[in-house]
């Protein structure tokens, strides 16, 4: 799978191959750190980040051009399947505060849901290569979800948090952040 180089080289490779055809558009160039990571081994992003195959085809092909080179992964599964029954919630409110209808938010809507099925910071589960490449990421998608995010609380807490709020799940163990003994775990740096 990567041709005897290490992860780190193998992502770089499979990065710049990506980006040589890249659209021009907000969503390529973190698709690009998403999709490299996936290859490489990075995060936790199943196959074809966990879109099937046909859907991953149609975004690689709007995003970065029909020619590939990306295969289905031999990672094993990495996601808390404990977490299965929140999907279709995360998914709801994510797509109810996007800022358009197209393919490109929907596909990222879904990559996100999955990722925030992995065990670690929401940017490194999607295989982003830092934290500002998700918070941008997030507000060009969910503008006016993102912008809820006034404190700069760790990405997938807050979005567990506002289904606590907007869908009354309660993964939460306090009413308030102040009251809660997880505080520490949902602000700041990540
Ligand atoms: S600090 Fe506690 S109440 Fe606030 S989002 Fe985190 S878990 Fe929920």
């Amino acid at each position: 799978m990567n041709g005897g180089l290490a992860p780190v080289d193998s992502r770089d490779l499979h990065h710049r191959t990506l980006l040589r055809y890249g659209l021009d558009h907000p969503n390529t160039l973190p698709l690009a750190e998403i999709l490299s990571s996936w290859q490489a081994g990075f995060g936790v992003m199943p196959d074809w980040l966990g879109l099937g195959e046909a859907e991953f085809d149609r975004l690689h092909r709007y995003h970065f051009g029909p020619a590939t080179s990306l295969r289905a992964s031999p990672w094993q599964s990495r996601l808390d399947s404990r977490l299965d029954d929140l999907r279709d919630d995360l998914r709801r409110l994510l797509l109810l505060h996007a800022r358009d209808e197209t393919p490109s938010t929907a596909w990222i809507a879904d990559i996100l849901v999955t990722a925030c099925q992995g065990s670690d910071h929401l940017w490194q589960d999607l295989g982003l290569w830092n934290r500002a490449s998700l918070s941008r990421l997030l507000h060009w998608n969910f503008p006016a979800l993102a912008a809820r995010n006034t404190r700069d609380m760790k990405w997938k807490k807050f979005l567990f948090k506002q289904l606590c709020e907007t869908e009354g799940i309660y993964i939460c163990r306090a009413p308030s952040c102040e009251a809660c003994c997880d505080f520490d775990d949902c602000f700041g740096p990540e």
